[in-house]
């Protein structure tokens, strides 16, 4: 019998580097077709191909012949069974009868009676790592294997797991693609959601694309993307084009590879509705002020029209009444005092101190009229107060204001405690507290919900703590009380 020898120049095996078919149809079909033409090639009638996957884990991929027997979720263990054994040592078998097979005895190895004679080829990478195994089967009747298709095995499993290796490669690339291609279309369909525009800038300041800001927008662009490049922190900034009458926002992100992401939105719009509410807010405190003042003004100058009215009438009222009217003058000379006091911008002297000492020194004074109106006052300060710099008048005045008005909220027997801690102080008193409208206006000038108050006192406090870099927090609940927290910055000397 004529025995064909197997050539490597045959067209079924260079159809192994072929990848035509994994493009179009996928891994598993370009595998079923490369065992198709390994079985071709060596005149098998059966065959399977198990890979080593990402896991470690070396799995049945594909199957034909009498081997579509075994089962789909086979694995091969390296060292155990045929499959192991030849990955285990590198070497490709004819397997006869495997029960007569010394390294398979007492492995439960049995002899399959549609298989007549089968070889195994270890699928080895270019450094000899397991890429897979390769199984070819003949039936009875189709002839054993032999030396000369083991020799030839032997080579050819070095080509089977270039070929393997390639199509994984290829197939890992594809998704890659696939799913570079979806984040690409994904991130258009964001950038094209986002209100304004978009440019990615190179590390050396190009933009990808060939529109560039320009004008006041562009200038603002170089300046953000210099903070960017110096800092690699993501940076705000904002433009303002004279010649359309627009304000634009600039936000710069940095990209890991060097770069960044410039995003440019008009918001004008949003600019010009900010500039008219805080127009309105201005308004309606001066609206609020202008009433305040006339309602103070109002009272004595009622005092110096009556006056002036019982001197006409009998002059010899003149002597008691001009007293009142300078009274009354002297009263209107003190508002206009305070009020020119609070529109004038404030400078601070300032010095070193601990807060502590301030606080304790402003209470000291207040003492008697505490224990007069039967309230208590208590004051904690921490050992370790920071010496801090401040304006140690105004800062007096501050506590003097709060401790006052605690003083006013509360009703015999009431209790004000004050904390001194970290450069902040807390006054706590059990009081009448606020509404919330209360609370809305406090620190408005002239807002007062006392008979004599001025209404000057919070709007003083919120002044000289504002210049001094810190800030004013209130509570405050109707018949529990209020508390007052007022820090001063972080002004540690
Ligand atoms: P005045 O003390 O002259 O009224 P302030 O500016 O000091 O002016 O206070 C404004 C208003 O805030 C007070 O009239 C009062 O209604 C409210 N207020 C301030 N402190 C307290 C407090 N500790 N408890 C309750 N209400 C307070
Ligand atoms: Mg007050």
């Amino acid at each position: 019998m004529d025995v064909e020898t197997p050539s490597f120049n045959g067209d079924e095996l260079f159809g192994l580097f072929d990848l035509s078919l994994l493009a179009k149809a996928g891994m598993h079909e370009w595998l079923a077709e490369s065992l198709n033409r390994c079985t071709h090639f060596f005149r098998a009638s059966g065959g399977s191909v198990f890979l080593v996957d990402e896991d470690g884990h070396i799995r049945l991929k594909v199957k034909s012949g009498a081997q579509c027997r075994i089962p789909d979720a086979a694995e091969v263990e390296i060292g155990v069974g045929v499959a192991g054994t030849v990955l285990l040592d590198g070497a490709p078998r004819i397997i006869g009868d495997p029960t007569a097979e010394p390294f398979l005895v007492g492995k439960g190895v049995v002899k399959r009676s549609e298989v007549d004679s089968s070889m195994v080829v270890p699928l080895l990478g270019p450094s000899g790592e397991s890429v897979g195994v390769l199984n070819l089967s003949r039936a009875k009747g189709e002839g054993p294997f032999d030396e000369h298709d083991l020799s030839n095995a032997a080579k050819l499993g070095a080509h089977v797991a270039l070929a393997v290796t390639n199509a994984q490669l290829v197939n890992l690339l594809q998704s890659a693609l696939d799913d570079r291609a979806m984040k690409l279309e994904q991130l258009q369909a964001v950038l094209d959601s986002v209100a304004g525009s978009v440019y990615v800038v190179d590390g050396a300041g190009r933009y990808a694309d060939d529109t560039v800001p320009e004008g006041a927008v562009g200038t603002a662009a170089a300046c953000v993307l210099e903070g960017v490049r110096i800092t690699g922190e993501p940076q705000e900034g904002r433009a303002y084009a004279a010649d359309t009458d627009s304000t634009w926002l600039l936000n710069a992100v940095p990209l890991s590879f060097g770069g960044a992401v410039l995003t440019v939105q008009d918001i004008t719009q949003y600019q010009r509705a900010q500039n008219d509410a805080a127009r309105l807010k201005r308004l309606a405190e001066i609206g609020q002020m202008a009433a305040a003042i006339a309602h103070e003004i109002r009272n004595p100058l009622t005092g110096i029209r009556g006056a002036a009215q019982l001197i006409a009438a009998d002059e010899s009222f003149a002597g008691e009444y001009s007293k009142v009217i300078e009274d009354e003058a002297v009263k209107l000379e003190a508002l206009c005092s305070d009020f020119l006091e609070i529109s004038r911008p404030l400078r601070l002297e300032l010095g070193s101190a601990r807060l502590g000492d301030v606080v304790k020194r402003v209470c000291g004074l207040w003492r008697p009229e505490f224990e007069h109106a039967n309230v208590c006052l208590t004051l904690e300060s921490a050992a370790d107060d920071p010496t801090m710099t401040i304006d140690v008048r105004r800062v007096e005045q501050v506590v003097h204001n709060l401790v006052k008005n605690a003083l006013q909220a509360c009703k015999p027997g009431g209790r004000v405690g004050v904390k001194v801690a970290e450069g902040s102080l807390s006054i706590q008193d059990d009081g009448v507290g606020m509404d919330e409208e209360t609370q809305n206006r406090l620190f408005s000038p002239f807002f007062s919900t006392k008979p004599s108050g001025t209404g000057l006192g919070l709007c003083n406090i919120r002044r000289i703590v504002d210049a001094h870099g810190g800030g004013v927090d209130v509570w405050s609940e109707p018949g529990k009380g209020t508390r007052f927290e007022v820090s001063f910055g972080k002004n540690v000397a």
